[in-house]
């Protein structure tokens, strides 16, 4: 007689149907949601009883599905970011889209660990590298794999540029001399990366930028020859593919250039710049890009695939797996069963558990096609050009800088000017009606409209111009 076994219960649902019901209408909240984005503001500040309600107990007890996701849509959904609206200026964020977000639900269905082992997993994130060093035209012994952001590809390129050098020089070598260039626009991330490795922020020489942002040449010529008459150790170059601040394009070919002559590894931070290789009139202010010793760059920028997908691409990556190599008796490989398929992403990077960063881009990047994307990354630069001219021809406007990609640096005129930027900004930020953001050039405050969402339209440019000129006028 068979006995039956109590069953020993999991977090599965107990009732499927019920749960199917409720996971039905979660995707199509979101999906109204991301249909009626206009009708709602860019953004609004949060209630104080709302930002209270996240100071809760410890969920010892279960709740229903439907009762969080209705403290999601009252306590979270209303007060993101607002950088799905079209009117999000504000910094270099990405719009998401929906294709992306479906892949990111499934990559959550089938909980993938994409740290190693042989599954099929995997094999969508080594298309995407192989469709990576194709659009940048690295060979195929180059390597990458996804990482959060640029800030991490960053830190992990200049941590294989090192451990090449440090190796080429031999073993007992210093890393006391070693010093990197960068020009003065280099994002944050990039002296901390140096900090991060232990060489210190102050091996970093900020080179001296041009009139249109990028850095200078014979600034970085003199810089490396006083440190090498100094005795100190140049080994890292790196250039930016669109500065944070103003968008502009180091001179990658000349860099590249230097690179060899002076033996330095050459770095570029892309990260949202790289993906203008999409874009066929934007492509040659890249040219040199393809001669890089590692590029870092994200998907969640330009290319709209949801946060976060960020990229690492080393041309060598022989260099690229020693540098990170570790070798551990439970991550043994075999040439056979689940453990086969080495090397593993793990191998590359400082993480061992990885999602599935790769699904939701081959999804955005299958569904859209690379031909229309590159459209509307050219897009945004048409609307800058737009906002540009715009500005130029209202009296109260004055452009802060040259327009080379898709960011817009500019100000309203009036004394104490940079307070009154600084109050426009926030006063158009609360309207709902845009958001842009602000940033120091020069030592001037200035507004700062980085369009990088797909949904942006003439429109939408107009109606930021609109708003600073009316809280200006304040
Ligand atoms: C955004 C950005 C970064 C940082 O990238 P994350 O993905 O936010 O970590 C680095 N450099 C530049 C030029 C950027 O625009």
């Amino acid at each position: 007689m068979a006995i039956e076994e109590p069953r020993i219960p999991s977090l599965d649902p107990e009732d499927w149907q019920a749960d199917r019901a409720q996971a039905h209408r979660m995707l199509d909240d979101m999906l109204d949601h991301l249909e009626g984005l206009r009708s709602g503001p860019v953004w609004r500040p949060m209630p104080d009883a709302v930002r209270a309600s996240f100071d809760a107990a410890l969920p010892m007890e279960p709740s229903t599905l439907g009762k969080v996701h209705e403290d999601f849509l009252h306590g979270v959904l209303p007060y993101s970011t607002g950088n799905l609206h079209p009117g999000f200026m504000g910094w270099v964020h990405g719009g998401g889209n929906l294709a992306g977000m479906l892949g990111e639900m499934l990559a959550g269905g089938l909980n993938a660990n994409l740290g190693g082992r042989d599954h099929a997993p995997i094999e969508v994130e080594r298309q995407v590298l192989r469709w990576v060093r194709q659009l940048f035209g690295f060979p195929a012994s180059a390597s990458g794999l996804f990482v959060t952001g640029t800030s991490m590809a960053n830190l992990m390129g200049i941590h294989v540029a090192r451990h090449a050098v440090l190796g080429s020089l031999g073993s007992g070598s210093a890393q006391a001399d070693l010093v990197a260039y960068a020009s003065s626009a280099v994002h944050g991330c990039v002296p901390r990366a140096l900090e991060m490795l232990g060489l210190g922020r102050g091996v970093l020489r900020l080179v001296p930028t041009d009139g249109c942002g990028r850095m200078r040449l014979d600034e970085l010529d003199a810089a490396i020859a006083k440190d090498r008459a100094a005795g100190l150790h140049p080994f890292l170059l790196v250039g930016t593919a669109g500065t944070v601040d103003i968008g502009a394009v180091d001179p990658l070919a000349d860099l590249a250039e230097r690179a060899q002559q002076q033996r330095l590894w050459l770095h570029v931070d892309g990260a949202f710049g790289a993906l203008a290789i999409l874009a066929p009139r934007l492509a040659p202010l890249l040219a040199g890009l393809e001669r890089a010793d590692s590029l870092a760059f994200d998907f969640h920028k330009w290319a709209q695939v949801p946060y976060d997908a960020g990229f690492l691409l080393v041309r060598n990556g022989e260099l690229h797996q020693a540098a990170f190599a570790s070798p551990a008796a439970y991550l043994q490989r075999e040439t056979r069963g689940l453990a086969a398929g080495s090397p593993w992403p793990c191998d590359f990077g400082p993480d061992l558990s990885r999602g599935f960063r790769a699904l939701k881009t081959w999804f955005t990047l299958r569904t859209h096609g690379l031909r229309r994307i590159g459209q509307t990354i050219e897009q945004t630069c048409v609307l800058a050009r737009h906002l540009e001219a715009r500005v130029l021809s209202e009296p109260k406007l004055e452009l802060m800088a040259p327009v080379t990609l898709n960011i817009v640096c500019f100000r309203h005129r009036g004394s104490h000017a940079d307070a009154l930027n600084a109050r426009i900004a926030v006063d158009v930020q609360e309207s709902g009606i845009a958001a842009p953001s602000t940033t120091w050039l020069d030592g001037n405050l200035v507004l700062r409209a980085a369009l990088v969402n797909h949904r942006t339209q003439t429109s939408d440019v107009d109606a930021l111009v609109e708003a600073v000129l009316k809280f200006g006028g304040r």
